[in-house]
């Protein structure tokens, strides 16, 4: 655990919120990000974008370079992926992010996009983690499966030490022993890091869960807790997905989730 002077530290060095383009993510708004696990093709990037939007999502997701746990799984569509999901940006005055997985591609990828994401799996990839610390685009620092709070936060100062320090942090779960959810989600670290740190942080209840149905209750509780923000996996056909199948909300769900966490909650008399 970081001790009190530890965390002033953190506290002094780090901006109250994050910019990208128009949206400030740490700032008075609940921001909402959304978009497919997989950029897959320009149709279903282009009427996700168009929908999101619609919804209420203020940034556009998707990746081209995937995390695959199995080589032999869609990879992603590469550098083709980013410019489908620039365009769909575009189209839709949305800012775009994209994952990043090498060190070798963070120059292209920070062409296309306006936030660069790390993964869960490359959380602790310090060259990786270096070079995106030259850049001067905002960092989405998704926490490690295994990451303690301490490590996540070290993550982050690899980035700053490059003198990039717009970051924000992201909590999509970390590795349980309980297999009905895919990972366990860890709401006390994002009260931790608003009660202790200046880094705006947001929520991933799509990786965290796993579960379709779990996504906008999860969502709910990361905003009650303090997230700045959710990052959710939107679909037109979760069933068809080449990714995260079970996990994505078609359009119609993420329309459904978005006036679940603006509605109050409810009365306690
Ligand atoms: C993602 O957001 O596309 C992703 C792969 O998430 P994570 O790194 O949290 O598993
Ligand atoms: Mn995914």
């Amino acid at each position: 655990m970081l001790d009190a002077i530890e965390t002033k530290k953190i506290k002094e060095n780090t901006a109250a919120g994050v910019q990208v383009c128009d949206v400030t993510i740490g700032g008075t708004e609940t921001v909402v990000i959304a978009g497919p696990c997989s950029v897959e093709n320009r149709d279903q990037i282009m009427s996700t974008a168009a929908s999101v939007k619609e919804s209420g999502a203020r940034i556009l997701r998707g990746g081209a370079y995937k995390p695959r746990t199995s080589p032999r799984s869609f990879q992603g569509l590469g550098e083709k992926g980013l410019k489908l999901l620039k365009d769909a940006g575009k189209s839709n005055a949305l800012p775009i992010v994209s994952e990043v997985m090498s060190e070798d591609d963070v120059e292209l990828v920070a062409d296309y996009v306006d936030m660069i994401q790390i993964g869960a799996r490359n959380m602790q990839n310090f060259a990786l983690l270096k070079k995106i610390g030259q850049t001067r685009k905002p960092v989405l620092l998704k926490r490690g499966p295994a990451a303690t709070i301490k490590e996540w936060l070290s993550a982050a100062d690899y980035i700053r030490d490059g003198g990039n320090d717009q970051i924000v942090l992201c909590e999509r779960g970390i590795r349980g022993f309980d297999p009905y959810l895919r990972y366990t989600i860890d709401l006390g670290a994002v009260a931790w890091i608003k009660a202790n740190t200046d880094f705006p942080v947001i929520v991933d209840p799509s990786h965290a869960t796993g579960i379709r149905e779990l996504v906008s209750p999860v969502a709910k509780a990361g905003i009650a807790v303090g997230a700045d923000g959710v990052i959710v996996e939107v679909h037109p056909k979760p069933a068809d997905a080449l990714s995260d199948a079970e996990q994505q909300l078609n359009f119609e769900e993420f329309n459904g989730m978005i006036a679940e966490i603006e509605s109050p909650l409810p009365s306690i008399a």
